[in-house]
C-alpha cells in the first residue's frame, strides 16, 4: 500500500522542496492532523499515520533520493500494457474518500447513518422517536466557515494552483491529493480557532423521526441535510435512519396481515368461549366456536397492519392450535386424563375422527 502513495503529495509540497520545505510541512501537518486534536475520527488517524510515513522518507537524504528513483522506475513498468483506467481505480482505492481527488472545491458532507430500534407494534401503528448522537455539525464559532471571524476568506491552494491533486513526474503521471488543503483546492489562511478550518466540530446532535404506520423492518427515512455539514459551500450530506424492528413474542407480520398462534386447552377448545389474544392494540378477547380443532384460523378484521397512506387496514388471522397436557409432576392432571380417557372410551362418539380411523382400520385387517 505504502508504494501507492505519493509521499511529495502527503506532505504538500513540491519534489524539488529543499530538506528545509519538507521538514516545515511536516511539522505543520502533525501539528495539523495530530489524532489527539480529533478523538474519535478514523481517518485523521490513518493520515496521521501517513503523513509520518512520508516524512520517515523524505525527511532522509538517501531514503529519499531511493524513493524518486523507485518511482521513476515504476512509472516505466506501468507503462506496459498501460490502461489508464485501471491505474487510476487502484489510487482511488486506496486513496478512497480521504485522499480523493476532486475538481470540485465544494465538498459535500457525508451521510450519517443511524439505526433506530423500534418494538413491533411501534413500527406497525407508526410512532415518534427523538434520537441523539453524537457527529459533526457546523462549527458555532465559524457558523460552518471554517475562517475565523473577521478572518480572510479561504484562497486557492499554492501548492496544487487549486486543482487539488499533484501530479508526479515522468510519462505516467500519477496523480495525488494535495496534501496541503486536502485535495479541496483551497487553503484557509485564517482557520477558525475551533474547528481549526474545517468548518464541523462533533456535536450532540439531536432529531425526532416519524414513522408512519405500517413503517417495515429495514425501512430508511432520509432527513435531507442533516448529514455532515459540506465545506466551502457544499451541501450538507443526509441523515439516514434505517429502521430495525425487534420481533414480537407472538405476532409475526406478513404483508399487511398479521399472524399469530394461540394455544388452547382442550376443554377450552371443547368448549369454547372467549380467549385473549395479543394484538398490535392490546389483549383482544376473542369468540372461540364450540369444538374448534388445531389449524383453525380466526380472523380479527381490522387488526392488521395500516395501509402506508390511511386507508383501511389489514387482518390479523389466529391459528388455533390444542396444547396437549403435561403429566409430569401433576398427578391431578395425569388422573384426570385417565378418567377422560376412559369416558371417550364409553362413549367413542365424543372422538369422531379417531373412531372413523380405527374403523376403517379394523376393517382391513
Ligand atoms: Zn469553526
Ligand atoms: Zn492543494
Amino acid at each position: 500500500m505504502a508504494t501507492t502513495d505519493d509521499y511529495y503529495a502527503v506532505l504538500g509540497v513540491d519534489r524539488r522542496a529543499t530538506p528545509d520545505e519538507i521538514k516545515k510541512a511536516f511539522r505543520r501537518l502533525t501539528r495539523e492532523w495530530h489524532p489527539d486534536r480529533h478523538p474519535d475520527d478514523p481517518e485523521v488517524a490513518l493520515r496521521y499515520r501517513r503523513i509520518n510515513e512520508a516524512y520517515n522518507t523524505l525527511g532522509d537524504a538517501a531514503r529519499r533520493a531511493k524513493y524518486d528513483m523507485s518511482q521513476r522506475l515504476e512509472g516505466i513498468e506501468l507503462r506496459k500494457g498501460f490502461d489508464g483506467r485501471s491505474a487510476r481505480d487502484l489510487l482511488g482505492n486506496v486513496f478512497g474518500d480521504v485522499f480523493g481527488t476532486r475538481r470540485d472545491r465544494r465538498r459535500r458532507g457525508r451521510d450519517l447513518r443511524y439505526t433506530l430500534s423500534v418494538s413491533f407494534a411501534e413500527a406497525v401503528l407508526g410512532s415518534e422517536h427523538d434520537i441523539e448522537f453524537e457527529a459533526p455539525g457546523p462549527c458555532s464559532a465559524c457558523a460552518g466557515s471554517g475562517t475565523r471571524p473577521g478572518g480572510r476568506p479561504p484562497q486557492t491552494c499554492t501548492v496544487c494552483g487549486g486543482k487539488g491533486e499533484i501530479k508526479g513526474e515522468g510519462l505516467l503521471s500519477r496523480r495525488s491529493a494535495c496534501g496541503r488543503c486536502s485535495g479541496t483546492g483551497l487553503v484557509q489562511p485564517d482557520p477558525c480557532q475551533e474547528c481549526r478550518g474545517r468548518g464541523t466540530r462533533r456535536q450532540t446532535r439531536s432529531f425526532r423521526v416519524r414513522l408512519p404506520p405500517g413503517t417495515d423492518a429495514g425501512a430508511e427515512r432520509v432527513l435531507e441535510g442533516e448529514g455532515e455539514p459540506g465545506r466551502y459551500g457544499g451541501k450538507a450530506g443526509d441523515l439516514k435512519v434505517t429502521v430495525n424492528v425487534s420481533p414480537h413474542r407472538w405476532l409475526r407480520r406478513k404483508g399487511d396481515e398479521i399472524h399469530c398462534e394461540v394455544p388452547l386447552s382442550i376443554s377450552e377448545a371443547a368448549r369454547g368461549g372467549k380467549i385473549p389474544v395479543p394484538t398490535v392494540d392490546g389483549l383482544v378477547d376473542v369468540d372461540v366456536p364450540k369444538g374448534v380443532r388445531t389449524g383453525t384460523r380466526l380472523r380479527l378484521r381490522g387488526k392488521g397492519v395500516p395501509a402506508a397512506k390511511g386507508k383501511g387496514r389489514g387482518d390479523q388471522l389466529v391459528t388455533v392450535v390444542i396444547e396437549t397436557p403435561v403429566l409430569s409432576g401433576s398427578p391431578a392432571v395425569a388422573e384426570a386424563i385417565d378418567a377422560l380417557e376412559a369416558a371417550c372410551e364409553a362413549a367413542p362418539a365424543s372422538l369422531p375422527r379417531r373412531l372413523e380411523m380405527r374403523k376403517a382400520l379394523g376393517d382391513n385387517e
